[in-house]
């Protein structure tokens, strides 16, 4: 259990709220969900789950500069393929004609004043935490003409970032949040995804998010550790128009009251967790797109084979605390291994083939071996594997010298199965011009055929095959760390150069024929190699595998 389970459990034992449980999931459609939002995900629809609650979709669409619909349609896709059902879907641009009379409300009752004042002058007054800030000229003008201004600014009178909507506060407060910060902003020059050219005037975060909570009736209101520091604004905010100034906002009455909790950030070693900085690589070029497999976006992971089952276990597993800290790629990846390990086909792929002839295996003869999909596991199902004189093994599997520790293919004539078939001893290779070696030659033994009689003499070594003339070319895209270094954010280079020059290499391998059947999103494991999925670009003329990761880490 988390704490913010056993706070939960609490306050259902406490009655708080009349034990009413509703949680939600504040995305910022100004980009794709990445596997941090997932670790907020698990948590908010987590809770509302396990303790018979709802959790409710909330698209803090409060900035419209960047925001856009192709990302509140990712959103639902990717919650919705990662196993999670939302209650209901709402916008916090519902809430804009709420939060603007709100905010008369305020100016009315001398809680906010307009400030004419640019941004620069306005964060100079600040302060520090230790020193108080300065007044603004402009906060104590009267009522009736913060009134008509705030109505000037939204009739669109006035040019972006002449005047802002301040709350007035606490100019001394040692929380900085208190100095009056800005509630509202012009913006006249972008049209909003949903309410276009209706507004001009648009709540900042803190006088949207805890408003929203509380019309919408959220009892935990769970965020990142960042916002610890603006916790006391959302109660201030909240305590304005609740308990004894109930104003009717909320449909559950006088004593209903949102708070919120907060865990720490997710972060990854060799990648980036920002929206801003992922967008930045989209738009660069640097990366194909948001669901480059690269990527630590959900539709990245799912493209590199991640499976949903696979990106919750890893959340289980690194659980939520209230201290920051970054977690082992290596982790994830283990994740997936452990994941896909006893559940995905093993089958041969050969990275970098050389033709194989058994000298002594009939002309012309072709015979089908049935291999398991997993040795063992025969609920798994078997698959079809032609055999004949002619395969193509990995080049790395013969060695024309040999040496005592080699135990695969060598003229020393040591004993080798070839996977699921028979055992083969070679004899010798042929070379070209350069030397290359071109064929690697060898006998069989007839009776050494897996599940035969014959088949369990042992060897000290396996090795992989597809037969030459049934073998299929296939793309295979070999992904690996994004960036070369281990925490890109905290390097003082900017992030763009820090990018691993060698996350992406293709090459073109040998394959069995039972994957031409292979669909977009079936995973499998190369032996030998590592998990593969089918890449959402691969069609039956052009197969094209992914490598989510290698059988082991690598470091
Ligand atoms: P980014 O900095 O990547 O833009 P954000 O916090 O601005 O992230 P939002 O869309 O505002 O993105 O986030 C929605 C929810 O997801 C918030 O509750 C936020 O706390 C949570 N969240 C975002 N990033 C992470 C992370 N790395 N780990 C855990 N939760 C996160
Ligand atoms: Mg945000």
């Amino acid at each position: 259990m988390n704490f913010i389970e056993e706070i939960v459990e609490k306050d259902i034992q406490e009655k708080k709220n009349d034990s009413r449980i509703q949680t939600r999931f504040p995305p910022e459609p100004n980009g794709y969900l990445h596997i941090g939002h997932v670790k907020a995900i698990c948590m908010d629809f987590g809770i509302a789950e396990k303790y018979g609650g709802v959790c409710n979709l909330r698209f803090d669409d409060t900035n419209p500069v960047k925001e856009d619909v192709e990302y509140v349609d990712s959103i639902m896709h990717d919650i919705s393929w990662l196993g999670f059902r939302w209650g209901k879907v709402f916008y916090a641009s519902d809430y804009f004609e709420q939060l603007y009379n709100l905010a008369i409300r305020f100016i009315k009752d001398g809680l906010a004043y307009v400030d004419e004042q640019t941004a620069e002058q306005i964060a100079e007054q600040k302060g520090t935490p230790t020193e108080p800030g300065k007044p603004s000229p402009y906060r104590d003008r009267p009522i009736e003409e913060n009134l008509r201004l705030f109505e000037a600014m939204q009739a669109g009178e006035i040019p972006d970032g002449k005047m802002v909507l301040r709350a007035k506060i606490d100019m001394a407060n040692p929380n900085m949040h208190f100095r009056d910060p800005i509630i509202y902003r012009i913006i006249t020059n972008h049209p909003h995804h949903r309410t276009g050219r209706k507004w001009n005037v648009y709540p900042m975060y803190d006088f949207a998010h805890g408003q929203s909570d509380y019309f919408e009736g959220v009892t935990h209101s769970i965020c990142t550790l960042e916002f610890v520091v603006h916790r006391p604004l959302y109660d201030w905010f909240i305590d304005q128009f609740s308990g004894d100034k109930f104003l009717g906002l909320s449909p559950y009455g006088r004593d209903y009251r949102p708070h919120q909790y907060e865990f720490n950030r997710l972060n990854i070693t060799y990648t980036v967790m920002s929206k801003r900085k992922m967008l930045q690589l989209v738009q660069e070029g640097l990366v194909a797109g948001w669901d480059d497999p690269r990527m630590p976006t959900v539709c990245g992971l799912r493209r590199r084979g991640y499976t949903a089952e696979a990106i919750r276990a890893f959340i289980d597993k690194i659980g939520y605390t209230k201290v920051e800290g970054t977690i082992d790629l290596g982790l994830l990846e283990h994740t997936v291994r452990e994941e896909l390990k006893e559940k995905v086909p093993r089958v041969c792929a050969i990275f970098d083939p050389v033709k194989l002839v058994i000298t002594n295996y009939p002309n012309g003869q072709k015979e089908n071996i049935i291999a398991e999909n997993i040795d063992g596991k025969s609920e798994l199902g078997t698959r079809v594997m032609p055999f004949g004189k002619e395969l193509w093994i990995e080049r790395g599997d013969f060695q024309e010298e040999g040496d005592k520790n080699f135990y695969r293919l060598s003229p020393m004539g040591r004993e080798v199965r070839l996977k699921s078939a028979y055992i083969v001893q070679a004899t010798g290779c042929e070379k070209d011009a350069e030397g290359n070696i071109t064929t690697v030659f060898a006998t069989y033994d007839p009776d050494t055929k897996s599940g035969t009689e014959g088949g369990t003499r042992k060897t000290k070594a396996t090795i992989n095959w597809v037969e030459y003339e049934a073998a299929l070319d296939a793309e295979v895209r070999l992904y690996d760390r994004l960036f070369a270094v281990e925490n890109p954010s905290a390097d003082e280079r900017d992030f763009r150069e820090l990018l691993n020059p060698d996350s992406l290499k293709v090459i073109t391998a040998k394959v069995e024929p039972s994957l031409a059947k292979a669909e977009t999103q079936d995973h499998f494991q190369f032996l030998k190699q590592g998990y593969f999925v089918v890449d959402d670009d691969s069609t039956a003329e052009h197969l094209i595998f992914n490598r989510t990761t290698s059988l082991k880490g690598t470091k």
